[in-house]
Order: structure tokens, then C-alpha cells, then sequence
């Protein structure tokens, strides 16, 4: 939720976005369709209706585009670092651009509001200024070693040909933030995005084509069938990564299934945030951390506030702050000025969020506003909701809401906050709010968690390290370590003692 929609989108500018993406496969710099000619349709959730047609990969498709990546690699590796990160920032030039444009795609797909799909673009966009940045930067070291005689020689080179796979919340920047380094690194690639959402990503290779990166560099699979597209890949010895986005679940699949071949794995899974508001919070800061933290994305993100823990003090004031703030947004399709909450993603995450809500109240719990599904229209709509007086240990405070659900429980001591806040196996995101530097640092080396919000309800920008401990994954994305992800190490042991003194003609001849 990062601002409101400000102008009318036509059907005919829908039009023109939409006519504007390839709809085929990216294989080896040729876009094409699937080799068994399948197809399926891709919904825009607000009106739960096909809005186009892409190919449907299957492993025919993936073998071309391993063979393409595996053929690219050497020379892409051998690319200097300069001409990487110069086609990453001609790619960052072209998708600001096209920033308008590229959000109503998104919003289409997606079902986000435009305002929103437009700040996603920028910050997909700045994860390639980023990298275009640290491709220039991949250092090595030289050092002596302890007995004097040794030298330790260090080189940082490419992994290989890598499988991205990303998930459909956030279409572009979860593909960039993988697409960026590896580009950076040397690395080729396959990418897979999510079912719902291919068409950012084909839009994005057209950008990258367009930006001068070579053919067979980076290869797009959209498919209904993940296993069968990703399964052999992993198994099959050539691909060297796989860099994961998504749920969990899938996430541990694709760890075992990596484990064959002893691949190197970037893990981005699900969350399950804490939003803790302390005693000594500013009420205005913790709000407005609150409405961003859980309506971002409407709630479909995996840094969403999942679970708001308050001091009991303060807990009416701020639910009732809360409930007035979330039941003032505008709900409806992402493209109509104004909106400021679209559709949830398909009807299964709309039943999800249904159930969740409909357990806790069953058990409890007091929808303050919303509580029911829209069904007043099409699309997968969820109204913002509040709900207040949650018992501790209602499932919708253990799993992932992915909609725009603000579940509220007290407590009265930091230590209990604390224990309530780690009680669970994610460990992506916390968020605290606190005036109170004792206890924002006692908070901050408490909580198991890969990232913190200090009285801030957003922690994403490409510049940090971003990530989680626990069930919410393994590695990081994004700032100095991003880069690492996609680069091994080398280290070369070199003899530098000698019997012989170092010196002669040559030798004296060349020195100053
Ligand atoms: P998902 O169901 O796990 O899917 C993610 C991706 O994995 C999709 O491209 C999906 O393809 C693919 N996939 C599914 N089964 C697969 C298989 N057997 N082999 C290979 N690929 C497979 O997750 P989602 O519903 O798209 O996304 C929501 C989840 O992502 C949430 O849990 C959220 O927390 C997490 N997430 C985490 C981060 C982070 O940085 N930590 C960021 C964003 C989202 P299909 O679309 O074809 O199923």
C-alpha cells in the first residue's frame, strides 16, 4: 500500500499493454511456443476472468532451455564484468521507462492497485541499478599465510546455470532480485515464474533481450506443471543453483529434490511477522507502521504483519486507530482511481483468508470491521479487517494470513511479548515499536528473525540484506551479500618459499 491510484484506465490502454508482452517461451534468445503447443489462460483476479493465453512448458521445453543456459555459460562468465552490469543498467533505464505501462501489466495480472504495482516496478527495477553496480565489485584476496612461506590466492567465480523460481505476489521484483545478481555474478538462468503471474516476467525478458543480454543468458518457462518443468532440472547435474520464492512447503520439495545433485540453494519462504507495539509506542508511528506492514501488497506479502501483539495499555486506543484507518480504504479493482485494495490473488486465497477469519471469530475473536468476503461483484475480494480479542492460540496466528487481516492480541510484559513473538517456526520479519532504546536492543537480539523493523512497518530495498532464519528460509537477497548467492569461492594455495635467492639477468633486467 504504498499510495492511491490517480487516474482512469481505459480498456483501450489495457489493451495496448496487454498486445505489447510476448506471450511464448524465452529459449536461447528465441521466443516460442511450447513444443506440444499447450497453452493455458491466465486470470485477472478482479474479474475472475482469462485475460490471455500462455504457453504451458513442459519438460521438452525445460531440457531446450537447459541446453541453451548450459551453452551460454561459458562465454557469459567470460563477459567483462562492465558489459554485465552496463546491460543491467540500460534494463534498470528501460523498465522506469515503461514504469506506467509495466504497472497496469502488473495490476492485471495481479489484481494490486496501479499506485502500488508502480512502486513495485521501481523497486524491482533499482534491484538491477543495484547489481549493475556490484558486478564491478566481485573481489578476491591474497594474503600470507601464517608460516610465511605460503600465499592464500582467493577467486570468486560464477556457480553455473541456475533455476529461478518465483512467486506470483510480487511478479517482478522477486524475479529481479534473483535475475539481478545472477546477471552481476556471470551465472545463465532459467526462470519460472508463478502460474498467475508469467507476464511481468515476459515482459521483463524482452527487456533484457532490448538491453543487449545474449541470447541463451536468461531462459522464461511459464507453465502449470512446476514439477515436472523443475524436478529433472534439479536432478539432472547440469543447473549448479536453485533460487527459491515462495511458500514453504515447496520450498522443502525443492531442498530435497536439490540434494541429489548437491546444489547450492537460495531459500526465500514464508513468514509469519510479529507486529509488537510496546508500551512507551508514539500511538502515530505504531499506526501508520501497522496499516503498512499488513496492507501492503493487501496483505499478500510474506513481511505482511501476520500476527499484532499490543500492550494491553494501549490496545484499545490502537485497535480502534487501526480499524478506522484499514475500513477508509477504498476496496476494488486495482486500475479504477481511488482504490487502495484490490482482489486477493485466485479463490483459493480467498477461501483461505475466509476460513482463517471464520475460525477465529468461531473461537472468540471480534471482527471490529469486515470479517465476511465481498461477494457483491466479481474477483476475489476481501475487505480489511480487524480482529480484536484473538486467543493466543487460534490458527490464524500460527499460519500465513496472505490477506489484508490485522489479528490483534495483548500482552503485558516484554518478555512475554518476546516468547509469544518467537513462538513459531518462520522467522522472516518482526516489527517493533517502542520510543525506548533499552528495550528496542533488548527486542532486537531477542526476536529469531532474519529481519527487523524498528518503528518502521516496510524493512524491503535492495540495498540491505534481505531474508529469514528458521522455517522462512536460507541465504539473502538484495545488498553486499546478494551477490554471494551466486558466486563460489576458489582458493589457490601457492608455494612462495624458495632455496634458490630470486635474482639473475632477466629478473634485474626487468626491475626498476
Ligand atoms: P508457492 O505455491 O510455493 O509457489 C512459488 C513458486 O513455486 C511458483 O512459481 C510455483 O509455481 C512454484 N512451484 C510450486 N510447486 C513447485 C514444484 N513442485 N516444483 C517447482 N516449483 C514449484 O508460493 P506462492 O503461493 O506463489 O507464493 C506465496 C508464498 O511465497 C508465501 O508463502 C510467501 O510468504 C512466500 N514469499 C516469500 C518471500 C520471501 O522473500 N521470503 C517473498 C514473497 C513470497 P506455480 O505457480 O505453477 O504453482
Amino acid at each position: 500500500m504504498t499510495g492511491t491510484n490517480d487516474g482512469l484506465v481505459d480498456d483501450k490502454r489495457e489493451k495496448a499493454v496487454m498486445e505489447k508482452v510476448p506471450r511464448e517461451l524465452l529459449i536461447g534468445g528465441r521466443w516460442q511456443p511450447a513444443a506440444d503447443g499447450a497453452e493455458y489462460a491466465v486470470e485477472d483476479p478482479s474479474v475472475a476472468e482469462p485475460l490471455c493465453t500462455v504457453p504451458d512448458a513442459g519438460p521438452d521445453d525445460a531440457q531446450a532451455a537447459l541446453r541453451a543456459a548450459v551453452e551460454a555459460q561459458q562465454g557469459w562468465a567470460a563477459t567483462p564484468p562492465r558489459e554485465r552490469g552496463e546491460i543491467l543498467y540500460r534494463a534498470y533505464q528501460e523498465i522506469m521507462r515503461r514504469q506506467d505501462e509495466l504497472a497496469l501489466l502488473m495490476t492485471l495480472e495481479m489484481g494490486k492497485p496501479v499506485a502500488e504495482s508502480k512502486g513495485e516496478i521501481a523497486y524491482a527495477a533499482e534491484f538491477f541499478r543495484w547489481f549493475s553496480e556490484e558486478a564491478v565489485r566481485i573481489d578476491g584476496g591474497w594474503q600470507t599465510a601464517p608460516d610465511g612461506n605460503g600465499r592464500i590466492w582467493t577467486m570468486r567465480q560464477p556457480v553455473g546455470p541456475t533455476l529461478l523460481i518465483t512467486p506470483w505476489n510480487f511478479p517482478m521484483a522477486m524475479g529481479t532480485r534473483k535475475i539481478g545478481p545472477a546477471v552481476a555474478a556471470g551465472c545463465t538462468m532459467i526462470v519460472k515464474p508463478a502460474h498467475q503471474t508469467p507476464l511481468s516476467m515476459l515482459a521483463l525478458g524482452a527487456i533484457m533481450q532490448q538491453a543487449g543480454l545474449p541470447d541463451g543468458v536468461l531462459n522464461i518457462l511459464t507453465t502449470t506443471r512446476p514439477g515436472e518443468v523443475c524436478e529433472p532440472l534439479l536432478r539432472g547435474g547440469s543447473i549448479r543453483k536453485v533460487s527459491f520464492t515462495g511458500s514453504t512447503a515447496v520450498g522443502r520439495k525443492l531442498l530435497e529434490q536439490s540434494a541429489d545433485q548437491v546444489l547450492r540453494t537460495s531459500m526465500e519462504l514464508g513468514g509469519n511477522a510479529p507486529f509488537v507495539v510496546c508500551q512507551d509506542a508514539d500511538m502515530d508511528k505504531a499506526v501508520a507502521g501497522a496499516v503498512l506492514a499488513k496492507m501492503r501488497n493487501i496483505g499478500e506479502a510474506c513481511t505482511a504483519a501476520n500476527r499484532m501483539y499490543v500492550h494491553s495499555s494501549l490496545a484499545q486506543e490502537f485497535t480502534g486507530r487501526l480499524a478506522e484507518k484499514l475500513a477508509a480504504m477504498p476496496v476494488g479493482r486495482g486500475t479504477e482511481p481511488g482504490v487502495q485494495v484490490g482482489p486477493l490473488i485466485d479463490a483459493a486465497g480467498r477461501k483461505k483468508v475466509t476460513s482463517l477469519v471464520e475460525e477465529a471469530v468461531a473461537v472468540g475473536a471480534r471482527a471490529v470491521v469486515g470479517g465476511e468476503p465481498l461477494s457483491d461483484r466479481p474477483g476475489y475480494f476481501y475487505p480489511p479487517t480487524v480482529l480484536a480479542e484473538v486467543p493466543a492460540d487460534c490458527r490464524i496466528l500460527r499460519e500465513e494470513i496472505f490477506g489484508p487481516v490485522a489479528p490483534i492480541v495483548t500482552f503485558d510484559t516484554d518478555d512475554e511479548a518476546i516468547r509469544l513473538a518467537n513462538d513459531t517456526e518462520f522467522g522472516l520479519v518482526s516489527y517493533v515499536f517502542t520510543e525506548n532504546l533499552r528495550r528496542a536492543m533488548q527486542y532486537a537480539e531477542s526476536l529469531e528473525t532474519g529481519m527487523l523493523g524498528l518503528n518502521k512497518g516496510i524493512v524491503s530495498t535492495p540495498a540491505a540484506p534481505f531474508g529469514g532464519v528458521k522455517h522462512s528460509g536460507l541465504g539473502r537477497e538484495g545488498g553486499r551479500l546478494g551477490i554471494d548467492e551466486f558466486l563460489e569461492t576458489k582458493y589457490v594455495a601457492v608455494d612462495m618459499s624458495t632455496t634458490r635467492p630470486l635474482k639473475g639477468p632477466s629478473l634485474e633486467a626487468e626491475s626498476l
